[in-house]
This record gives C-alpha cells, sequence and structure tokens, in this order.
C-alpha cells in the first residue's frame, strides 16, 4: 500500500513560515492499494488537494472513493465541502464512519446547509453510499479495514487498514485513559508496519491538558514498544508548536522509539 499525508495539523489550521515543514492543513491521509483502490481517512483541509490530484488525473474515468470519518469535530470534516471529487457525477465515494448512515448524513447537511455552505451536501453530483462500522472487519477492494474506539469527548475510532502483509493505525485524537496507557489501542496496533498516533501535547503541557482528548509523543513511543510496531508517526501537530518545537519533539522520541518522525504534507511511505 501507498500511503500518503495530506494535512498532520490537529485542531485548527494554520500557515505561516514556522510551519512550512511539517504543513498547516488539517488531517487527511490516503491509502493506495497494489489495484489502485483509494482509502482516504478524514477530510481535514488536507482533503482539498487530494482532491484536486484525484480529479486531474480522472479526465473520463468513473471513479470509487472510500471515506473513513474518525469523528466530526471540525479539524477532520472542513475540508469536505472543498473536495472537487464530491461535486462529480463520475465519482462514487463511499463514507464510512462510526455513526449510523443517518446521523453521519445529518452531521454532512448541517456542515454544508444553512447559512455555512450555498451547497447541499445532497445537491452535489457524485453518488453517495454511508456506511457504520463498528466491531466488524470490513473489506474494501483488497483492503480490510477495522475500527476501534479512542478516548476522546464525543467520541473518535482508531482505524486499522491492511493489505496483504502491510498494515497502517490511525489513532489520532485520543489520550490514555485514567492515565495509564491504553491497553486495547496497543493490541489494536499490534505489529502494524505503520502506527499514527496523537503528539498533540509535550508531556509538560498534557499535564495542564488532561480531559482535553489528546495525547502526547512519550505515550506514542510506549504504545510503538508495546505494540512492536514498523514506525511510528507522530501526528495532529498542535497548531501552537513550530516546526523547530516539532524537530525537538522527534529527536526527543528517538531515544524511546528508534523509528519515530513526525508527520508532514507530502509524505508518503510505500509498504
Ligand atoms: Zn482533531
Ligand atoms: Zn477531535
Amino acid at each position: 500500500m501507498d500511503i500518503e499525508f495530506w494535512g498532520v495539523r490537529g485542531t485548527a489550521p494554520v500557515s505561516g513560515r514556522e510551519y512550512l515543514k511539517y504543513g498547516g492543513r488539517t488531517p487527511c491521509v490516503s491509502v493506495v492499494s497494489s489495484k489502485g483502490e483509494v482509502i482516504i481517512i478524514d477530510a481535514g483541509t488536507g482533503i482539498k488537494r487530494l482532491g484536486e490530484r484525484l480529479m486531474a488525473g480522472q479526465a473520463a474515468a468513473e471513479l470509487h472513493l472510500h471515506l473513513l470519518l474518525t469523528h466530526f469535530h471540525l479539524d477532520h470534516l472542513i475540508g469536505l465541502p472543498f473536495f472537487l471529487p464530491l461535486y462529480s457525477a463520475r465519482v462514487t465515494i463511499t463514507f464510512i464512519s462510526p455513526l449510523s448512515p443517518l446521523e453521519t448524513e445529518k452531521h454532512f447537511s448541517g456542515l454544508m446547509g444553512g447559512r455555512y455552505f450555498p451547497v447541499a451536501f445532497k445537491e452535489t453530483a457524485s453518488a453517495k453510499v454511508l456506511k457504520r462500522i463498528g466491531d466488524e472487519t470490513m473489506a474494501v477492494g483488497s483492503f480490510t479495514v477495522r475500527s476501534s474506539p479512542l478516548h476522546h469527548p464525543q467520541g473518535s475510532v482508531a482505524y486499522r487498514v491492511e493489505e496483504g502483509e502491510s498494515s497502517l493505525v490511525m489513532a489520532t485524537d485520543t489520550e490514555p485513559p485514567d492515565g495509564q496507557t491504553d491497553e486495547r489501542l496497543a493490541s489494536f496496533a499490534s505489529r502494524a508496519g505503520v502506527f499514527v498516533y496523537d503528539a498533540t501535547f509535550t508531556p509538560d503541557e498534557y499535564l495542564r491538558r488532561q480531559g482535553w482528548g489528546h495525547s502526547t509523543w512519550l505515550e506514542g513511543t510506549r504504545l510503538a514498544r508495546q505494540a512492536k510496531v514498523g514506525r511510528l508517526i507522530l501526528s495532529h501537530l498542535n497548531p501552537d508548536h513550530s516546526d523547530r518545537q516539532v524537530d525537538e519533539m522527534v529527536s526527543l522520541a528517538r531515544r524511546e522509539f528508534r523509528r519515530a518522525s513526525a508527520g508532514r504534507e507530502g509524505l508518503r511511505l510505500k509498504i
């Protein structure tokens, strides 16, 4: 599978010189299978560019995309109205989320409705399929997808995407339950090739932010060791952390887990 990061910033998009290395767009990751099937995880502002790329290569062809949503906080959803494939009659999008199709559609319609946006979700030209994911394993082309609940206000899920021996686990928007390592997540991420984890806070900052639903690079390294993952990617970067601060976080994380790095826009991993 071919993994590409389109947005790694959590909470709110940022721009400016201090964010050029890792980027200021909010969460979006694409995963392309060996057969060319496309899964997208989250629809933060990073999805805008991905949409442009997908449409540029598809002058006449039909396209079927699968969009997995971890939860509905704005930083993970705000790019959806600006996602070009949504407006193409040649595109089918299967939306997968932990909520029922009815609830999911209600949230999309709220985002793209009223005085917030001039085009209603239902009026857009793409064909849409809405599915809920629970405990089951879902087949998406040659991928299998599973989800697992995380610890986050109003809920969030981690996704595990597998193709053959390759696996990606995305686990942002979570924090250690009661200050303890999240055993459920450690087993969900077991031996994942790539493990993406929430590094919103430094350990010091976290002491003042418990209950906010976000975690630290240090907890990421603990989970990475316990789950014996191949690589740890620190993501959901804090909008108040500059490139220099993220560099510092990565060098500290590498002392605990050697194969640690931070997500950045344009980072591509073939596994
Ligand atoms: Zn978030
Ligand atoms: Zn959130």
